[in-house]
């Protein structure tokens, strides 16, 4: 099974932040702040995608690292700090242990699923695909 790439591509296909598993979780609550910033400085990303397509699949740390990312001020979020890709092995398992893993993960409909292949979910309290 092929890696799933820590990229703005994926991170924006994600259904993570809208699963009912990740609602009501008072420790993913106390990190909404940070990762509310970290989705706004990914939004910037996205916005200049006509004047810099190569940052869309590029993996995060390299985009960090590069002109282009440096001309965005773009930092990689931590993996901490992230609701979203869990089942790239970059993030992986969520150290929040209030996750509602009775209800149901969104990830068969996600479009990275589908894409890598994934065949399970709930990553967020399984760990990562890989
Ligand atoms: S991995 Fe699955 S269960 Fe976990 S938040 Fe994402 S969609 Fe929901
Ligand atoms: S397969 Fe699940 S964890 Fe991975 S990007 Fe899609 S919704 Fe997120």
């Amino acid at each position: 099974m092929k890696e799933v790439e820590l990229n703005i591509s994926n991170y924006s296909k994600c259904l993570c932040p809208v699963c009912p598993v990740e609602a009501d979780s008072p420790c993913l609550y106390t990190r909404q702040k940070t990762w509310r910033d970290a989705r706004r400085q990914l939004g910037k990303v996205l916005k200049q995608y006509p004047e810099h397509p190569e940052a869309y699949e590029m993996p995060m740390q390299e985009l960090e690292a590069s002109d282009t990312g440096k001309d965005l001020h773009f930092a990689k979020p931590a993996p901490a700090n992230m609701r979203e890709l869990f089942c790239s092995e970059a993030v992986g398992r969520s150290d929040c242990q209030d996750l509602s893993g009775e209800r149901t993960c969104q990830c068969p409909d996600c479009m990275v699923w589908e894409g890598y292949r994934l065949g399970s979910g709930y990553f967020c309290v399984r760990g990562s695909a890989a």
